[in-house]
C-alpha cells in the first residue's frame, strides 16, 4: 500500500475524536506521526452550538438524541460530535478507586489494572486539563437540599471535581447550557482540550464522515465510509478505533472480526441511571446556576453499587422523563421551577450485549435485571428519604432509565476467547487495528469513565510508539 497526493498514507487513522480519539491524536502527532482523524459527527465553532434542547438532541446525538435498548428498558445516550461525548457531559473527572482496578483485574487479567499504574496517566491527563471544584457560594438551591437531606440523614458527600475554567456562575451563566455545548469554552471537552492540540501538531480532521468498515492488507489498512453524500476511503498503516463502545464494536462486526472474536460485543455496561423528581412548595430553580455541584461519598453507597446523582435537565428533557401524561402532566410542568431532581446510577453487574441487526444497524441487548434493579431499588430509598427529610411535597420516581456511560463490547485482556485487545490495545489476532475507548473497559467502575479513557489514550500512545511520554509538569486544579 502507498500514498498518493490524493490517498495519502497516514501513520495512524483514528475513527472518533472523543475522550479516546482526541487525546491519543494528541500525543502521536506531537511525536511526530502522522495522524488522521475521522469524526462521523460535524465539527463546531463553540459559539455557534445550538441554543435549545430539541436541536442540541437533534444536531448533537446519534439517533436525534436517544437509542433505545432492545426492549426498551433503557434510553442510551451518545454524542454525534466533534469532541464526542466530552462536548455534552457534565465534565465530571473522577479517578477509579482500587476497587474499581481489582474488578478489572479480575475480569482481564491484567496486572496493569491498578492504581500505581494508572497514577502516571491520571497525572498526564490532568495536566492538560483545569480542573475546578464548585464554591459553596455558588451552589444552586437543588444542590444544597442534596446535602441537607445528606447531613441530616448521615450520609458522607463531597464537592465533584470538574473539569470546566472560569464558568462565572456568579455573573447567571448556566451549566444546563452546556449539556448542548459550552458557548464559553470553559467545559474542558476535546475541542477545547486535546484536539486543538492535534490539530496544531499537524493532524487532520475530517468531520462528518461516517466510517462503515475496514480492511486490513499485509502493509497497511484501509478505512471507508462516506462524507458529504459521498463514498470515501482512507489508507492507513496502523487504524485505531475510538468510536466508542457502540461505535467500535459495531465497526469490528461489520468488518468481520466477529467470526475470530467470539467476545466482541460482550460485557456492554452502561451505569443505568433512575431519576427521581420532587415537587416543592418554593421555586428550586434546578436548571439554574452550577446544578451539579457535589456528589455521593458514601462507603456504604459504594459497597450497595450505587452512588446518588444531584442532576437536572432542561423543560424537554423534565417532561420527557415525567410518566404523568395529559392535565397532570402540564401541572407538574407549570410548577417546573418547583422541581428538584437526584438520581441513582447504578453499578450495573449483569452484562449486555451489542450486535448487529439483519440490517446492519446496531442492537443492544440490555435488560435490567434483578441486581441491578435491587441497587436502583436501594438508591431510589435514599433519595425518597433525603425529599422527605427537607419537605418535598411530592416524589415523582421517571419510569424513564437512562444509560450514559457506555461501556464494554470490545473489552481488554489476555485471553482471547474472552476479550478483543491485549494489553496494548492491539485486536487480539491483528497486527493493525487497536480499540483505544470506552469499549475496551473489563466491566462496569461506578465511577464516572472520561477521565479513565483519557489516561488510557496516554498508555496507548506509548503503547504504539513503543516509547515513554514525559511527566506532567503542572497540575491546575483549583478547588474552591
Ligand atoms: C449527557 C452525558 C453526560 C455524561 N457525563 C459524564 C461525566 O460527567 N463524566 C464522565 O466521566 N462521563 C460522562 N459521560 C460519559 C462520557 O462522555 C463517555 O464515557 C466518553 O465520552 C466516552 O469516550 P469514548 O472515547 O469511548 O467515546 P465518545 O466520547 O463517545 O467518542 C466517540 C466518537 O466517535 C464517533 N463515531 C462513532 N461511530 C463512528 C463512525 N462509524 N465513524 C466516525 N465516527 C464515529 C462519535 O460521533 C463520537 O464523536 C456522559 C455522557 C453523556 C452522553
Amino acid at each position: 500500500m502507498s500514498g498518493s497526493p490524493t490517498h495519502p498514507l497516514y501513520d495512524v487513522i483514528i475513527v472518533g475524536t472523543g475522550a479516546g480519539g482526541a487525546p491519543l491524536a494528541c500525543h502521536l502527532a506531537e511525536a511526530g506521526q502522522r495522524v488522521l482523524l475521522l469524526e462521523a459527527g460535524r465539527s463546531w465553532r463553540a459559539d455557534q452550538y445550538p441554543d435549545n434542547e430539541q436541536d442540541a438532541s437533534l444536531r448533537l446525538m446519534w439517533g436525534g438524541g436517544l437509542e433505545p435498548s432492545k426492549d426498551g428498558a433503557l434510553a442510551l445516550l451518545r454524542a454525534k460530535v466533534a469532541g464526542g461525548g466530552t462536548v455534552v457531559n457534565q465534565a465530571l473527572l473522577d479517578r477509579f478507586d482500587e476497587d474499581a482496578f481489582e474488578a478489572w483485574r479480575q475480569q482481564s487479567g491484567l496486572a496493569e489494572h491498578s492504581s500505581q499504574h494508572f497514577q502516571r496517566y491520571y497525572q498526564l491527563t490532568e495536566s492538560a486539563l483545569a480542573l475546578e471544584s464548585i464554591a459553596r457560594s455558588d451552589w444552586n438551591e437543588n444542590a444544597r437540599l442534596y446535602v441537607e437531606g445528606f447531613e441530616q440523614l448521615g450520609y458522607g458527600w463531597s464537592p465533584l471535581r470538574r473539569g470546566q475554567a472560569h464558568c462565572n456562575v456568579a455573573d447567571g451563566n448556566d451549566c444546563v447550557r452546556c449539556l448542548g455545548g459550552c458557548p464559553r469554552q470553559a467545559k474542558q471537552s476535546m475541542t477545547v482540550t486535546f484536539l486543538p492540540r492535534a490539530l496544531a501538531a499537524g493532524a487532520v480532521m475530517e468531520a462528518n464522515c461516517e466510517i462503515a468498515g475496514l480492511v486490513e492488507g499485509g502493509q497497511g489498512v484501509t478505512v471507508y465510509g462516506r462524507q458529504g453524500g459521498r463514498n470515501v476511503t482512507f489508507h492507513g498503516r496502523r487504524c485505531v478505533l475510538a468510536a466508542g463502545a457502540l461505535g467500535s464494536t459495531a465497526l469490528l462486526l461489520k468488518s468481520g472480526y466477529g467470526s475470530q472474536l467470539p467476545a466482541l460485543g460482550h460485557h456492554f455496561y452502561c451505569h443505568p441511571q433512575f431519576v427521581s423528581l420532587a415537587l416543592y412548595d418554593r421555586n428550586i430553580d434546578a436548571h439554574k446556576g452550577s446544578f451539579q455541584a457535589v456528589k455521593s461519598e458514601e462507603p456504604r453507597f459504594r459497597a450497595a453499587g450505587f452512588k446518588l446523582e444531584n442532576v437536572f435537565a432542561g423543560p424537554l428533557g423534565v417532561a420527557f422523563l415525567l410518566p404523568q401524561i395529559g392535565a397532570r402532566h402540564q401541572q407538574v410542568m407549570q410548577r417546573f421551577r418547583q422541581l428538584a431532581c437526584i438520581e441513582v446510577a447504578v453499578r450495573d453487574v449483569t452484562p449486555g450485549r451489542i450486535s448487529l441487526d439483519r440490517r446492519g444497524r446496531i442492537s443492544v441487548d440490555k435488560p435490567l435485571a434483578a441486581p441491578e434493579l435491587t441497587r436502583a431499588k436501594a438508591g431510589r430509598q435514599v433519595i425518597h428519604d433525603i425529599y422527605r427529610q427537607t419537605g418535598a411535597e411530592e416524589v415523582i420516581d421517571s419510569p424513564t432509565n437512562i444509560g450514559l456511560h457506555l461501556m464494554g463490547g470490545c473489552v481488554m485482556g489476555t485471553d482471547p476467547r474472552r476479550s478483543v485487545v491485549d494489553v496494548g490495545f492491539r485486536v487480539h489476532g491483528s497486527r493493525r487495528v487497536h480499540v483505544v475507548d470506552g469499549s475496551v473497559f473489563p466491566n462496569a467502575p461506578g465511577i464516572n469513565p472520561s477521565l479513565t479513557i483519557m489516561a488510557m489514550a496516554h498508555q496507548a500512545a506509548e503503547a504504539l510508539l513503543g516509547q515513554t511520554l514525559s511527566l506532567p509538569t503542572l497540575v491546575t486544579e483549583r478547588a474552591s
